[in-house]
């Protein structure tokens, strides 16, 4: 059987264009959409299994990417968004006509991801994204109902699709947490 996991992915990775420069995106309201400039590149794009992250109907995993947050701006209708869960470490700006989260920020300081927003690059109608790097939180989906006698056949299609499936961040960004962790205790130089 064929497993679905996210639209933009399904039919194959398309490459990015390593000298794309940003660009905007929208949310799914048929008129008045929010609108999001991206002004670079995003940074470790990937999918994500995790049951917060806003994923398009019918998709087990959503695809998101990191970008600093001073790239990113509210250019058109602010007024619709609200925070999805203002305790939650990521607040996901979403739209309260469609729901789509235009972006997620952290507000704690302390936070590793500090200083990163997150986006979702399949709102934007220009090409040349970095393409998806990675699988994340492969095992969540079951906490979205997915068939646990599935995940073998899901983490097997990441593979064939050139990701590789985690079920947790991907090594290099456990690493950027852990010596986070680690500067903020003493254990390494700041
Ligand atoms: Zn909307
Ligand atoms: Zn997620």
């Amino acid at each position: 059987m064929t497993v679905s996991l996210h639209p933009s992915i399904d039919n194959g990775i398309r490459r990015g264009n390593p000298d794309f420069a940003g660009g905007t995106l929208h949310c799914h309201c048929a008129t008045d959409k929010v609108e999001v400039t991206i002004d670079q590149q995003v940074l470790h794009n990937h999918a994500c299994g995790c049951t917060k992250c806003w994923k398009p109907e019918g998709a087990w995993f959503s695809v998101i990417a990191v970008v600093p947050r001073d790239k990113v701006e509210v250019v058109a209708h602010a007024e619709k968004l609200r925070v999805v869960d203002e305790s939650a470490a990521i607040q996901r700006h979403a739209c309260t006509g469609c729901g789509v989260h235009m972006f997620g920020r952290i507000e704690n300081t302390a936070h590793p991801f500090h200083g990163l927003d997150f986006v979702h690059v399949e709102l934007s109608d220009e090409e040349g994204w970095q393409e998806p790097q990675f699988a994340a939180f492969v095992s969540s989906i079951i906490e979205s109902g997915a068939d646990p006698a599935n995940q073998d056949a899901v983490r097997a299609r990441f593979r064939e699709l050139g990701l590789e499936p985690y079920d947790c961040l991907s090594p290099p960004l456990m690493d950027a947490i852990a010596t986070h962790v680690a500067k903020s205790q003493g254990k390494l130089a700041a």
